[in-house]
């Protein structure tokens, strides 16, 4: 998930791997590495923390023509040395970008191997020295690695039987060829070849790259292929967001492959992976969640999914509030903390308070390693991968994804979701990447200009709705700057419609059919107040709304699916809204990414 960089050429390739790690940093890790080949052996020097630490155990004289180097962003295994990358085994080395879905059943052809790492990238290196072992023939070796392997991956492979060249390939995670003049680069991304060459080719799923003083493209059935080169001629950080405006947009797009990562473990073609995956909670007869921000709001769609369909009474708390108050929870019930960084004072603070009393403790965070997974009882890690702009969309996506999958887990175990249902479910969470994919496309632009030069907002909703409208309104109030409040739609004429005014903002979102009459209801009493409303539904409800100034209508699959549906539409029309206001997208003013201050 993070970076990868290879070098072959009369430059010294250290100082070329070196520079293209530190080009590539601004995609977070937790570690890196570098190897690098001579007189047939290869040698590895990793190092926990930052590359400058990994500079400073490299001699200064070291020189080599040919390595390969990465940051790591741990998903199987502590950010521990034995776990950073390149991985050895026996004449192969590698370097690993993504996750390996299969590396436990692949361990198992690969019994007489000793695994030296806890990574699921080792597997990768043992299979290669495997395969080659019977056939010493390379090309042959790498296309049958690409038929083993399931799950997403960036390769640099070196091999101490062929010095002079190095071998790439990649399937679902982001890998380029650099081309320079008699010598070749692969990274993950423009960034890590941008001092030495602007000419760069895109590599496609299952293509093998092989580098030497020449670039050699071969197709999944070892055919050559001819490659378009590119001329990159945007700035070092136009490369850096791949293209996209901000950040923040780059992270919107990935959230498709974010949720497949997330889940896969969970939903496998029948219920074994759903029941058994999932930590066994439906023993809790309580569960409390506490958290701040989007995590706090992912919580509060949490506990309508285990409330209706796990059946647990669930309370949900903003931690710096939860970690002074008095907390009355039994022994027999659940606390779970989520925080993208694992290292939010608040909720750390919050864990450590409950810790003391013996009650079971569940962390959901992204970062592995992080003081909340190693203080919880339990981990569950969502598999966002790093995220740089401020303003959480893909952390935020996979916390919901998780909690409305332990929903369905918990639902199943006790019979409260039949298994049939269970099976129809697990399917749909299938089809949510493309699903999410589309809605991304949609024009967001021409409804963010109805809206964005107000100075305030008001996002309503019902229920799952109103969980949702309150990520929606932080969203836009934490980018655009726009004052916005979420309500419960129902709540309004308590005190707040009086805010309600010719031209007002309001954005509500109707997705469940059950109670969409009502909060229909409450858009047309501020719309007769002059609201401007934004109406956010589904297609099953059948009206015309023609209440409603701007109309979004999202695909209504069920309710354990439809709340990641649900939250493009608003990230994207804060994202779009912040934009025409001229702000700093990705580093809002007075936030800061990982809060790890009270
Ligand atoms: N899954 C691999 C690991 O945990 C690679 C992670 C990465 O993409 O940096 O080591």
């Amino acid at each position: 998930m993070c970076g990868i960089i290879g070098y072959v050429g009369k430059q010294n390739a250290i100082e070329v791997l070196l520079s293209g790690l530190k080009s590539l940093e601004y995609r977070g890790y937790d570690s890196a590495g570098i190897a690098y080949l001579k007189s047939n052996h290869t040698q590895i020097i990793k190092s926990v923390g930052k590359i400058k630490y990994l500079e400073e155990k490299i001699d200064k004289d070291l020189v080599s023509n040919i390595g390969i180097g990465h940051t790591r962003w741990a998903t199987h295994g502590k950010p521990i040395e034995k776990n950073s990358h390149p991985h050895k085994v026996g004449k192969f080395t590698i370097v690993h970008n993504g996750i390996i879905e299969n590396y436990q059943a692949l361990k198992k052809i690969l019994n007489n191997y000793k695994f030296k790492s806890d990574t699921d990238s080792e597997v990768i290196a043992a299979l290669l020295d495997k395969l080659y072992n019977e056939k010493k023939d390379i090309l042959n070796v790498i296309k049958q690695l690409e038929n083993l392997l399931v799950g997403s991956y960036a390769l640099g492979i070196l091999c101490d039987d062929i010095p002079n060249t190095l071998y790439a390939l990649r399937k679902d995670s982001p890998l380029i060829v650099g081309v320079g003049e008699n010598e070749n680069f692969i990274a993950s991304d423009v960034p890590a070849i941008l001092k030495y060459t602007n000419k760069y080719m895109l590599v496609d799923n299952n293509e093998i790259i092989e580098i030497n003083d020449k670039i050699t493209i071969y197709n999944s059935k070892l055919e050559k292929q001819d490659k378009e080169i590119l001329i990159f001629e945007g700035s070092l950080e136009q490369a850096e967001k791949n293209g996209y405006e901000h950040f923040m947009l780059k992270e919107i797009h990935e959230q498709p492959s974010v949720v497949k990562e997330t889940l896969h473990k969970f939903l496998q073609y029948d219920l074994d992976s759903l029941v058994n995956e999932m930590p066994n909670l439906e023993k809790y007869k309580q569960i409390s969640i506490v958290g701040c921000g989007s995590a706090y709001h992912a919580g509060l769609v949490g506990k309508y999914l285990l409330e209706k369909y796990a059946d647990i009474k669930t309370d949900v708390y903003i931690a710096s509030e939860f970690r002074y108050q008095k907390v009355f929870i039994d022994k027999d019930s659940l606390v779970i903390f989520i925080s993208q960084s694992g290292e939010t004072a608040d909720t750390l603070a919050s864990l450590r308070k409950v810790l003391e009393e013996d009650i079971d403790t569940l962390a959901i965070v992204n970062v592995i390693g992080s003081s909340l997974a190693r203080e919880a009882k339990e981990t569950i890690y969502i598999k966002a991968g790093p995220e740089i702009s401020v303003a959480t969309t893909k952390a935020y996506i996979a916390q919901i994804a998780i909690l409305s999958v332990m929903a369905l887990s918990i639902g199943t175990k006790k019979q409260i979701i039949s298994d049939k249902k269970a099976l129809e479910i697990i399917d749909s969470f299938k089809k949510l990447p493309d699903i999410i994919e589309n809605l991304i496309k949609k024009d967001y632009k021409s409804i963010a200009k109805t809206i964005y030069d107000k100075d305030t907002c008001f996002y309503i909703g019902r229920g799952m709705d109103y969980a949702l409208s309150m990520e929606g309104s932080l969203k836009l109030k934490e980018i655009s700057y726009i004052v916005s409040s979420a309500y419960p739609a129902g709540e309004l004429k308590h005190g707040t419609i009086s805010l309600i005014d010719e031209g007002t903002n309001v954005i509500a979102i109707a997705t469940d059919k059950n109670i969409s009459d009502k909060t229909f209801s409450n858009v047309k009493e501020v719309k007769s107040r002059g609201a401007f409303v934004t109406l956010i539904t589904i297609d099953t409800i059948k009206d015309e709304f023609d209440f409603a100034d701007n109309k979004i209508i999202i695909p209504y699959i069920n309710d354990f699916v439809n709340p990641l549906i649900t939250i493009i539409p608003l990230q994207l029309i804060g994202y779009e809204t912040a934009k025409l206001r001229g702000c700093d997208i990705d580093k809002p003013k007075n936030l800061a990414k990982s809060v790890t201050v009270e």
